[in-house]
């Protein structure tokens, strides 16, 4: 059960004094006190677990302080959408709204290799009105003896050309807990040009003590991959981790699944999963075409598949497309043979903005019954 207190309450006053002592002298419930910042009011949310059957409604709802009361069901306690549609499903991070009505492009390296590669995808970036990218400095490779990425040594240039270039949000994957402490170090010593959106890959989708660990930072969002071989719901129940330990800004990645049924792709498309897990949570819901197709193969039609899929992702109303391009994938150090050219960047953000358009004409349809 939820309680959602009355905007900004004063957590010095009596009443909220009295709200606390009378629920944590309830039988059988622990309460976990959440506090959301936003830019115009703070939002306390009380979390009781436990019992809650046993609490009635009313009586929660007439405490002091309290505004409304949600029952939810066991599931994706936080990030789940349960019968209350007033809780926010949106955030801002660094100027950038990330929600699921909004749609945002992360086009950029998978893996940082040279200044010159990161500034010119970065030009390109701020060319095309751009103000999001990728760009990988720890990387999790399969064969111990690839790349393992530039790892905290590229961070200070990444982040002062980005500032430079305009780009607010980065997303970058970290592997370990320690990478955390690593970018915030290099964002303070190069003065905070960028924000970092915290990516957890489809490997660590699982790794249930990195996950409180982020969970437990406030300071970046984090954009956690489905597990490549696990439910859907196991996934969701990851990201559940994240929340649970206080960081309700959570985006949840489609990046297909490992299977051979999906050949010649790299990874079965999943972005039917799209509409599922924006109706089972309140979460902004990302695809990643790249990662999925794992080539640059082109149907007859003209089309790169990877601009096929992104297009399937948009069109059934995704939030967030994370692409991999590369100024000369024959150089790229990690995943060049499904990057797309500085050259396609335009021809893409057009076919998503295609794509877009068609989504909010299919809702506004919907709407009209
Ligand atoms: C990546 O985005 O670079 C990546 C490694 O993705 P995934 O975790 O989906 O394999
Ligand atoms: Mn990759």
């Amino acid at each position: 059960m939820i309680l959602i207190l009355h905007p900004n309450v004063d957590k010095k006053s009596d009443s909220y004094r009295l709200l606390l002592q009378h629920l944590e002298a309830l039988p059988d419930i622990q309460v976990r006190v959440h506090d959301e910042h936003g830019t115009e009011q703070t939002l306390t949310e009380l979390y009781l677990v436990g019992n809650t059957l046993a609490l009635s409604e009313d009586d929660m709802s007439s405490l002091p302080c309290v505004e409304r009361v949600v029952r939810i069901s066991e599931e994706y306690r936080i990030l789940g959408r349960h019968a209350d549609e007033q809780r926010p499903s949106a955030f801002e991070y660094n100027g950038v709204k990330f929600g699921q009505d909004t749609l945002n492009v992360f086009a950029g390296l998978c893996a940082v290799d040279t200044p010159e590669h990161v500034e010119q995808m970065m030009r390109a970036l701020q060319e095309n009105g751009q103000v999001c990218t990728r760009m990988g400095a720890y990387k999790p490779r399969t064969n111990p003896y690839s790349f393992q990425g530039h790892g905290k040594d590229c961070l200070p240039w990444v982040f002062e050309l980005a500032g430079q270039y305009g780009i607010r949000v980065i997303a970058m994957e970290i592997t370990h807990e320690s990478h955390v402490d690593e970018i915030n170090n290099a964002l303070e010593k190069t003065g905070r040009p960028t924000g970092v959106l915290l990516q957890i890959g489809t490997r660590n989708t699982q790794n249930f003590e990195l996950l409180k660990s982020v969970g437990r930072q406030k300071v970046h969002p984090v954009l956690l991959k489905r597990g490549f071989g696990i439910t859907l719901e196991e996934s969701l129940n990851a990201a559940e981790y994240l929340a649970s330990e206080g960081n309700h800004k959570v985006i949840f990645g489609l990046r297909g699944m490992k299977t051979n049924m999906g050949d010649p792709h790299r990874n079965f498309i999943d972005f039917a999963h799209v509409p599922v897990v924006k109706r089972l949570t309140r979460m902004p819901v990302c695809i990643d075409p790249s990662h999925s197709v794992g080539s640059r193969d082109r149907a007859p039609d003209g089309l790169l598949d990877v601009m096929h899929v992104t297009a399937q992702g948009v069109i059934a109303g995704a939030n967030m497309v994370l692409a991999d391009f590369h100024p000369a994938p024959e150089k790229a150090l990690v995943d060049g043979p499904q990057a797309l050219l500085l050259s396609e960047l335009k021809p893409f953000l057009d076919d998503i903005a295609i794509a877009r358009e068609a989504y909010l004409k299919r809702c506004a349809r919907a709407r009209e019954g």
